[in-house]
């Protein structure tokens, strides 16, 4: 591997912030490009391993290339590999603080946050997002096993989402394209949804809502989840619900906590880019993937914007030198 890491204080033209198809795809242009990027993969970073969200998933059957499909972490190894092999310097460690309020940026790996920091003259953050976790009893044994955050992804499998936030209306229509029959469940009696979305729900055949009713248990074989306890929060009447599919349809969670305070976020915590680029509101810092994206959320757009943000720092340190 000749991703060997430099000299602990070490200055670089650019520095990217995690390890999934953005930073990577970031990482490979700028590479190309001879400006010897550096790439912070993370230590179970954002709750995974280095690589991304793609690491814990199995099949990924639309990343184009791969006609039969490729499994997620070999994907992954793939990015990394291809990084490396163009003289990108990857370090398996976590981004822990950084300041922003100055060029070159300083930032500071996990546990040498006493120690001098080391700097960059431009950043992309690539840090990704996650899906939010209700924590059900049982969720663990069947992450992935029949849960599911990626109705995009698991189109695939029949699935029952579980809906106790404002609609993501567009996940749940793809559900029903995929899936024989869709129960929404929603804690409440009225759906917080826009009115366009949730009429949407409402005539669709294929979805029939349980209202007031919350999932507490997920069931199944220790393999695969066959079912699912309910709960009705008026009448405290339980049941179980026989389903083999279970899609969490509550958002996903930017890994922003590093750079909240110091790049405009959105509401969620998203950070906000200038249209049709990757400029955060920091000159020299850019984002890209998930971390800024709350529409697509895919593995090609967080590839896509990846590269935008490489040619965009690239034509920064251009200009400037
Ligand atoms: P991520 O993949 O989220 O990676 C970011 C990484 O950065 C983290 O893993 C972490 O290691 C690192 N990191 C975070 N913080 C720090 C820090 N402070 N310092 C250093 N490193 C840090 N998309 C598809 O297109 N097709 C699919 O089939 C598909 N299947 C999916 C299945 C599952 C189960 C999931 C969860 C997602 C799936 N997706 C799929 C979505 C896809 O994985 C994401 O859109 C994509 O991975 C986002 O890429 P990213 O580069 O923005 O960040």
């Amino acid at each position: 591997m000749s991703a060997v890491e430099k000299s602990s204080k070490m200055h670089s033209k650019v520095v990217i912030i995690g390890s999934g198809p953005a930073g990577h795809t970031a990482a490979i242009y700028l590479a190309r490009a001879n400006l010897n990027p550096v790439l912070f993969e993370g230590f179970m970073a954002n709750g995974f391993a280095a690589g991304g969200q793609l690491t814990t998933t199995t099949d990924v059957e639309n990343f184009p290339g791969f006609p039969s499909g490729i499994m997620g972490p070999e994907l992954m190894d793939k990015f990394r590999e291809q990084s490396i092999r163009f003289g990108t310097t990857i370090i398996t460690e976590t981004v822990s603080k950084i300041d922003l309020s100055a060029r070159p940026f300083r930032y500071w790996r996990e546990m040498q946050e006493d120690e001098e920091p080391e700097t960059a003259d431009t950043v992309i953050i690539a840090t990704g997002a996650s899906a939010k976790r209700l924590g059900l009893a049982g969720e663990e044994t069947y992450w992935q096993s029949g849960i599911s955050a990626c109705a995009v992804c698991d189109g695939a499998v029949p699935i029952i989402p579980v809906r106790d936030s404002a609609a993501e209306g567009s996940d749940l229509s793809d559900l029903t394209k995929y899936g024989s029959h869709v129960y929404v469940l929603v804690r409440r009696s009225e759906l917080r949804a826009s009115k366009i979305m949730a009429k949407r729900l409402l005539n669709n055949p294929k979805i029939t809502i349980l209202w007031n009713t919350v999932a507490t248990e997920c069931l199944g074989d220790g393999d695969l989840l066959q079912s699912l306890r309910i709960k009705n929060v008026s009448t405290g009447e339980e049941k179980n619900l026989p389903v083999n599919g279970l899609f969490y349809a509550i958002g996903h969670e930017p890994a922003t906590d590093l750079v909240r305070s110091q790049l405009q976020t959105d509401p969620d915590g998203y950070i906000i880019t200038v249209p049709g680029t990757t400029q955060t509101s920091v000159k020299g810092v850019f984002a890209a993937g998930d971390v800024q994206d709350k529409r697509y959320r895919q593995a090609i757009t967080s590839a896509g914007s990846g590269c935008m943000a490489a040619l965009e720092a690239e034509r920064l340190i251009a200009e400037e030198e």
